[in-house]
C-alpha cells in the first residue's frame, strides 16, 4: 500500500482490508501489508505547482520500496495520484490494482453507465480517470459545475484530509449529488478516497460508488486468489 494520500484515508484502507481478511478467514487472521506512507504535505505542494514529474518520482520511490519488500501487488491509495499510475507501473515488475478498475468494475455490475465523479479538481478535470472509465469500460461521466468543483476541491483538501468532518459541508456535497442526479447520473463515484469520511453511516438517495471500499476489497480477492 502506497498511502499517506491522506492518511486519513490510509487508515480506512488498513482497517477495512484487515476486517475482511477476519471475516473471510476466521480466528486472529490479518492481512500481510507493506505500507509505505508519504509526507502528504510535500506532495500537495507540487500537485498545486502542477509539478507532476516531481510527485511521479516521490511515488515511484515508494512503489519500488513496496516492490523490495516483497509485496506482490500495488494500491495506490488515493484517486488523484492515480495520474502517475502509468509511470508508476512501468518502474516496478509488480501489477498494481488501478482504483479506477475497481471503481468501473462495480459501476457495470450494477449497471451504471452514467455515473457522477466526485473528487479533486484533478480527477473531475483531467482525463486519466474519467477517460479511462469511457475508454475502457464506457462508462460516461457526468463531473459538477465549475463552482461546485470548487466546493469539492477545498473540502476535501482543507477538511477532509486535515482530519475535519463538518455537517455544514456534507449538507454541500447532499446537493451536489442530487445536482448529478437530476443531470442523468445513475450513481455518484466518490472518487476521492476521504470523501466517504463525509458519508459515513448517511443514506442518500443515489447511490454511492465508495471507491475507498471498492478498492481494498479488491485487493483482499487479489491477496485470497
Ligand atoms: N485521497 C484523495 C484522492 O483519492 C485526494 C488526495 C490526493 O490528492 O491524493 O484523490
Amino acid at each position: 500500500m502506497l498511502g499517506g494520500m491522506s492518511w486519513e484515508s490510509t487508515q480506512v484502507y488498513y482497517r477495512l482490508v484487515n476486517e475482511e481478511i477476519r471475516k473471510r478467514l476466521g480466528k486472529l487472521h490479518s492481512a500481510k501489508i507493506i505500507l509505505y506512507s508519504l509526507d502528504f504535505e510535500e506532495i500537495e505542494m507540487l500537485q498545486h505547482k502542477g509539478d507532476w514529474d516531481a510527485t511521479e518520482g516521490i511515488l515511484k520511490d515508494g512503489a519500488r520500496r513496496i516492490q523490495a519488500g516483497g509485496a506482490d501487488f500495488l494500491l495506490i491509495c488515493t484517486n488523484t495520484m492515480h495520474k502517475v499510475a502509468p509511470a508508476i507501473e512501468s518502474s516496478i515488475n509488480i501489477p498494481i490494482l488501478h482504483i479506477a478498475d475497481a471503481a468501473a468494475a462495480h459501476c457495470l455490475e450494477n449497471g451504471y453507465n452514467r455515473v457522477g465523479l466526485l473528487g479533486t479538481r484533478f480527477t473531475m478535470e483531467q482525463d486519466f480517470y474519467k477517460g479511462r472509465l469511457l475508454n475502457k469500460y464506457g462508462i460516461e461521466v457526468v463531473a459538477p459545475g465549475e463552482e461546485e468543483r470548487a466546493i469539492v476541491h477545498q473540502v476535501i483538501y482543507d477538511e477532509l484530509c486535515n482530519g475535519r468532518i463538518l455537517e455544514e459541508s456534507r449538507n454541500k456535497f447532499m446537493r451536489i449529488i442530487e445536482n448529478l442526479s437530476v443531470s442523468g447520473a445513475q450513481a455518484v463515484i466518490l472518487g476521492c478516497t476521504e470523501i466517504p469520511l463525509l458519508f459515513e453511516g448517511e443514506q442518500t438517495n443515489v447511490p454511492l460508488v465508495d471507491t475507498t471500499y471498492i478498492h481494498a476489497m479488491k485487493a483482499v480477492e487479489e491477496a485470497l486468489r
